[in-house]
């Protein structure tokens, strides 16, 4: 087609598109939002009735925990969930989220994951089948590892009953990884735990140290290399402190990522390469000095999305040739190399010359602003 697509026009003006609000994008922000008060402002009413579904989310016992997972082993199936966590989960799913490093003390760290924990990594726990096992234990957690009774850590013997398997290598490779992943830090404070007998963890987690980014590039289209997509240069930021403009580009750029990421800024790149450097000045079409329409047919112009004969041609009953030159319509004969507008042209270019300027096409194809000659 030649109407841009709808990512671009919920671009801002600045960045080449109108400035239309995505309400797909608003209402993912809305989830975002309400996720950073849930996690990041203690005293919230409905709070408690989150901390009363999550833990129970497909028996994994985990709270705030669900949020450390990796999206690869994040739950497909959500709909035991209310509609409104379904959705929160869902929006979570679309983003990278990281923690800079794993807890190391405390109820965090007896409450962290054992399943697809970036920060754990513990291999077997990754197999489908070894996963519904721990489940079934109820062993998901780094301190349902521990065995207070015995002062030890649980025999694999143990976890391989409760596991409901006959062997114990499984158990043992489980608490073997696990061992193998915590940091000398949070080994001291198991083994201190242990020692002293310490209390079954407790569910209420410290605040959750996360940062949100784009996901890496997904997509089997070729980025172009003028790409109207920002999402490769939005930096991870901190969840806890992520702006709502942030999260607004963020989520818009994700989830228009298959149209803006092969689309690029202007459809001229290729047709009337820009001068040394330069780009669109997206921004100059809306000014106050420039009529509503004349932005607007730049603006289209810019993007390739005007009527043409090529395309026309596909839809309805006429020739795609140039009614005055009878050469095939396209978007550079139409705007550069008719026949016709050859004179205008020349007359601009003998106007300018009177001031010592310089009139290159693009001066009014990429509205550059007009430069002057130097002292130099
Ligand atoms: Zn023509």
């Amino acid at each position: 087609m030649h109407w841009a697509p709808v990512g671009v026009l919920h671009l801002p003006l600045k960045e080449g598109g109108q400035g239309l609000k995505c309400l797909y994008t608003q209402v993912r922000v809305f989830r975002l939002q309400a996720l950073q008060r849930l996690l990041y402002t203690g005293s919230l009413a409905w709070s408690i009735l989150v901390h009363t579904f999550l833990p129970h989310f497909q028996g994994l016992l985990y709270d705030w925990q669900l949020f450390y997972l990796c999206p690869r082993g994040f739950p497909r199936d959500l709909s035991r969930l209310p509609v409104f966590y379904q959705d929160l989960l869902r929006t979570w799913k679309l983003f990278l989220t990281t923690r800079s490093v794993a807890a190391t003390v405390g109820a965090d760290l007896l409450t962290e994951p054992l399943l697809h924990n970036p920060q754990l990594r513990v291999q077997v726990a990754e197999s489908h089948l070894v996963h519904q096992r721990l489940v079934l234990a109820e062993v998901t957690r780094v301190g349902d590892l521990l065995d207070y009774d015995r002062r030890d850590w649980l025999d694999p013997l143990t976890l391989a009953w409760r596991m409901g398997l006959s062997s114990p290598r499984t158990p043992q490779r489980v608490l073997q990884e696990v061992k193998a992943a915590l940091t000398p830090a949070a080994r001291a404070y198991v083994n201190r735990g242990l020692r002293e007998g310490a209390p079954r963890p407790s569910s209420t987690p410290g605040p959750l140290d996360l940062s949100i980014g784009p996901l890496p590039c997904r997509s089997q289209q070729t980025p172009h290399p003028f790409t109207a997509s920002r999402l490769h240069k939005l930096q991870p930021v901190s969840f806890q402190i992520a702006p709502r403009k942030y999260l607004y580009t963020l989520t818009l750029h994700t989830l228009h990522a298959h149209t803006l990421v092969s689309h690029p800024d202007t459809k001229w790149r290729d047709l009337l390469p820009p001068l040394e450097g330069e780009q669109p000045r997206w921004a100059s079409l809306y000014s106050t000095l420039v009529p509503r329409p004349a932005g607007d047919i730049s603006w289209r112009l810019l993007h390739g999305a005007v009527s043409m004969g090529v395309f026309l041609t596909r839809f309805t009953p006429i020739l795609d040739t140039c009614p005055f030159c009878n050469v095939r319509e396209t978007l550079a004969h139409v705007y550069l190399e008719c026949a016709r507008l050859q004179p205008l042209f020349r007359l601009l270019t003998n106007i300018l010359l009177h001031f010592w300027l310089h009139f290159p096409p693009h001066l009014f194809i990429y509205t550059l602003p007009i430069r002057g000659p130097t002292k130099s």
